[in-house]
């Protein structure tokens, strides 16, 4: 396809630059996608839209930002051999090297090749009209989920289903979540539907605990307070939730995630950077808990998840709660960093409704 697009680069400084390039050519094993949504991550703001931090895998080499694209392929390169023209696709968003042990195991979130290469921090992103992608990095959306319900999924929502699975959810459960922006409301959406009795949450932004109550996400959410982890072994009996999610990275969150989950229990950190302190006898070893980390998931598992949100019939696009142009992507990015939204999406067509 000839001619040039809009593209938007996040050079530092709270701010967002909007370019004309050429429209990129798909190479070998390589697809044009038409971008329908891309969100922006809480990641894009902590390590690049202030300022860039983020080094090794989260270093930001001046591409088109974001790493949550959807769309729909408009050109085959040659050699293309599942996705066609048409394809509606989520862009699994860390293309690897497809031969290291990890880009094998489906995980090319950890792969280690210098080949390594994210969407939207070491090649273009959806944060333009136009995206090449490797075929590999594909998953197809299907019918029923809409382009924003894939973008939820192309980052958040994988990396809520691999937690999920690393500590496990089912009836038997109940469940903390610290931190409900994105991520954590993510995180109570599915923990529901896989059967959680009771879900409770820990949020401090009015707007944020407004949505959770809204969409009857959480059976209680509290404020942030050294008392956090008493109160939730109040609503269980005494004895705390079964399992525990980390989405907030501060350290009190951390702790409470902890010392809320009742002996035997299991806990998972998904929130990014900072630090925690606990005291392991007490919060961990005697009681038998385990905690565990879990960095965003692999390709097969966010097939899974796919054909899972079909079959429960909901819709990762009810946590977006702001829509814009390409053209006010330096709004959606100030709004996100401002943190009084769920999720903001950049749409195109059909999709910027
Ligand atoms: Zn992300
Ligand atoms: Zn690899």
């Amino acid at each position: 396809m000839k001619g040039t697009m809009k593209g938007a680069y996040l050079p530092g400084n709270s701010t967002v630059v909007l370019k004309d390039v050429p429209i990129p050519e798909p190479g070998h094993g390589q697809v044009l996608v038409k971008m329908k949504a891309s969100t922006i991550c809480g990641s894009d703001i902590r390590a690049i839209y202030r300022e860039h931090v983020g080094r090794g895998p989260e270093g930001y080499q001046n591409k088109i930002a974001g790493h949550e694209p959807c769309g729909q392929v408009v050109e085959e390169g040659p050699g293309v051999r599942r996705f066609k023209k048409g394809s509606r696709v989520i862009v699994y968003h860390i293309s690897g090297c497809g031969l290291c042990h990890d880009c094998r195991m489906g995980y090319m979130i950890s792969c280690s090749s210098p080949l390594r290469a994210a969407y939207g921090w070491q090649r273009d992103g959806g944060m333009a009209e136009y995206v090449v992608c490797d075929e590999k990095d594909l998953v197809q959306l299907p019918d029923s989920l809409t382009y924003t319900d894939g973008a939820q999924v192309a980052c958040g929502f994988g990396t809520v289903y691999e937690a999920i699975q690393k500590i496990g959810i089912g009836g038997n459960d109940s469940v903390l979540v610290v931190g409900l922006g994105p991520v954590g409301l993510a995180t109570l959406m599915l923990c529901r539907k896989l059967g959680a009795q009771k879900l409770y949450g820990i949020e401090s932004n009015p707007y944020r605990i407004e949505l959770a109550n809204k969409l009857n996400l959480a059976d209680k959410v509290l404020l942030p307070a050294d008392t956090n982890a008493g109160e939730i072994k109040d609503l269980t009996g005494g004895r705390g939730v079964e399992k525990a999610f980390d989405t907030s990275a501060s350290d009190p969150g951390r702790q409470t995630a902890i010392r809320a989950t009742r002996q035997w229990g299991k806990i998972a950190f998904v929130g990014e950077g900072g630090t925690v302190n606990f005291n392991p006898s007490p919060d961990i070893i005697h009681d038998q808990k385990t905690i565990c980390g879990s960095w965003v998931t692999s390709i097969w598992l966010m097939e899974n998840l796919v054909e899972e949100l079909v079959r429960w019939n909901i819709h990762p696009e009810i946590l977006v709660t702001h829509r814009f142009p390409l053209e006010k992507a330096d709004e959606a990015y100030r709004l996100m960093a401002g943190g009084n939204c769920g999720k903001v999406a950049v749409c195109f067509d059909e999709e910027l409704k």
